[in-house]
């Protein structure tokens, strides 16, 4: 797997580099925004290690600029304890995940496999069902032009649905995808977020996408 750092301060970029060879990773590293820039956008990455307060182009300036080029290559984003505004926006810009400096190397490995394995299993990374589409990489859901704003737990529930129109998931089967129980909490909590999903995928006039199977469970319309 290749990866491209890129950080200024030479020290962190030189463990990032180490820790990852030591796991096989192949690493190329850039300590200015500019050839970072350069580099992620003219050679194929596997996933970019990206921090934000650099010289030349910021981070969130290049993040800005691969997402507006339809560069789906995930981002893990390094920032600082203070950075909690650019965290967001880096978020929102289409960042798989951030980092927050200091931490350790074996952390950095860990989130690199998660954000690659996804982006490998997302090869088709928009599900859509009818005028619907969910991009598991931008998490951006619009309905026929409609941008829909969701919560995180939202949109993981939508995308399980998503996955497979016409097929029901029940109570259970969510509360494990979508909240990591093994248990069914014994609550109404997945009601109460299907009613959320519902009230803002299924607009006034529109076809309702998610259909509730008595008894059973929930799953997206078929496609007709
Ligand atoms: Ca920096």
């Amino acid at each position: 797997m290749k990866i491209l750092v890129i950080e200024d301060e030479k020290k962190i970029a030189s463990l990032i580099r180490k820790g990852l060879e030591a796991q096989g990773f192949v690493v190329d590293v850039c300590h200015h925004g500019d050839e970072g820039f350069t580099a992620v956008t003219t050679r194929p990455y596997d996933a970019v290690v990206l921090d934000i307060m650099l010289p030349g182009r910021d981070g969130l300036s290049i993040l800005r600029n691969l997402r507006e080029r339809r560069l789906a290559v995930p981002v893990i984003l390094l920032t600082a304890r203070s950075e909690l505004n650019e965290r967001l926006e880096g978020l929102n810009l289409g960042a798989d995940d951030y980092l927050t400096k200091p931490f350790f190397i074996e952390e950095l490995i860990a989130r690199l496999h998660v954000v690659t394995r996804r982006a490998a299993g997302a090869s088709h990374s928009i599900l859509t069902v009818a005028d619907l589409a969910v991009n598991l990489l931008t998490r951006e859901v619009v309905r026929a032009g409609r941008h829909i704003e969701l919560t995180a737990r939202e949109f993981e529930l939508l995308q399980h649905l998503a996955r497979s129109p016409g097929r029901v998931l029940t109570r259970p089967q969510i509360c494990e995808r979508v909240w990591n129980y093994d248990f069914d909490p014994g609550t109404n909590l997945v009601e109460v977020y299907i009613q959320r999903l519902r009230k803002k995928v299924d607009g006034e006039g529109e076809t309702k996408l998610i259909e509730t199977i008595r008894g059973v469970g929930y799953r997206m319309k078929p496609d007709a």
